[in-house]
């Protein structure tokens, strides 16, 4: 700022988002590696911070900030919150700026902050606020329209809002009786201080309903690819594709030898940057011996669930001069699906023959390739 001066931020966060769904507090909400409240807090990094938390959630939250910021127990609404970290802020200049900012509005363009604290210097009372893009309507109790409002005139309120600390002293000396005002410009009207808009970027949206969970979704998602190879053991029964295959000569391997769940396996496991099958069950293993390949798939799938990741679909091919596939293909994808929570259609398989070229075409084994797709689920 041209002319730095005290200027604290308080960030009420004591709501607990019961309209999202979450079953925790919607702050607390994964965003990329921190939290929508850690994402928030960050917007006004340098700045003196206090955070009102819901009281029987302020250790969690004391764990998903920095050290450096001030934790406050929360009211029992907005309004309350704000103020309880107000009074905490103790006694300030009556021209220091107190900025008020929504927990919930990660996607704040801070490089607008410095513009919107100097005109809050001259004018005593800024907000942020977007103005109307739809055509409102005032609506009677009958739900039939009063009267349409000129839309150019229609700004709706958001955060930051901006007020020097006199004004806000002075108004909560002189709250108004029921219905409380829905936000801090709403008490300072209610005084006849005027207030300034200053336009919000289109981003500045606040996280309200579960929809707008999929906003915060900021990991790409990850591919990985499998390949393996077994030769044939005509001594074993065939595994392949997670069934058996009758009247088939089978695969040597320390499992059952299932060549395409190992490529498949391996995939998973490329994708989530977890190494491969060798590392994980290795095959000198005794408790591996014979076991069947999609006791291991089941084993990484539960391990990449708990780290977080979904799939997206998977594409197999098998190289196979013999037997012929064509009529367990479909089997197979509907064996194998249920393992990748996923539908059918999203666990593809297709087979091909060599030509009669190289080792699969002389039949001396069969070979298979696997590429998955991951992305990581959204949570907490
Ligand atoms: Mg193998």
């Amino acid at each position: 700022m041209s002319n730095p001066k005290n200027i604290q931020v308080i960030i009420p966060a004591g709501g607990v988002g019961t309209r999202m769904g979450l079953g925790y507090p919607k702050q607390l909400h994964r965003f990329g590696n921190t939290t929508v409240l850690g994402k928030t807090v960050s917007l006004f990094q340098g700045y003196s911070i206090t955070v009102a938390a819901p009281e029987a959630h302020l250790q969690a939250f004391k764990q998903a900030l920095p050290q450096d910021i001030r934790l406050v127990a929360g009211g029992a609404t907005r309004f309350d919150s704000v103020k309880n970290a107000f009074e905490a802020l103790g006694n300030l200049e009556s021209n220091d700026l107190v900025v008020i900012h929504d927990a919930a509005r990660p996607f704040f363009d801070p490089s607008q902050l410095d513009a919107a604290c100097a005109l809050a210097e001259k004018k005593g009372a800024v907000i942020f606020a977007c103005k109307a893009t739809d055509t409102v309507k005032h609506v009677n109790a009958d739900k039939t329209i009063g009267k349409t409002l000129d839309r150019d005139s229609i700004f709706l309120a958001q955060t930051p809002q901006i007020f020097k600390a006199g004004l806000l002293a002075e108004a909560y000396q002189n709250i108004p009786k029921e219905p409380l005002p829905t936000d801090e410009a709403g008490l300072l009207e209610s005084l006849g201080v005027d207030v300034t808009v200053m336009p919000s970027s289109p981003g500045n949206k606040k996280l309200t309903l579960a929809e707008d969970v999929s906003l915060l979704q900021t990991d790409l998602p990850r591919i990985g690819h499998g390949y393996d190879v077994h030769c044939f053991d005509p001594s074993r029964p065939l595994y392949l594709g997670g069934i058996h295959i009758p009247n088939a000569d089978g695969l040597l391997g320390h499992s059952d030898a299932d060549v395409l769940v190992h490529a498949l396996i391996d995939a998973l496991l490329g994708a989530a940057g977890l190494g491969d099958i060798g590392q994980w069950f290795p095959d000198n293993d005794p408790q591996y011996e014979g076991v069947r390949s999609t006791v291991l798939l089941q084993a990484v799938m539960n391990e990449l669930e708990r780290l977080g990741y979904e799939v997206g679909n998977a594409d197999v091919t098998v190289m196979a001069q013999a037997p012929k596939l064509a009529s367990h293909i479909q089997t197979m994808r509907t064996t194998l699906a249920p393992f990748l929570k996923v539908d059918s259609s999203r666990m593809n398989i297709k087979a091909t023959t060599t030509e009669g070229l190289g080792f699969v075409g002389r039949k001396e084994g069969i070979a298979a390739q696997a590429v998955v797709l991951l992305s990581r689920r959204h949570e907490g």
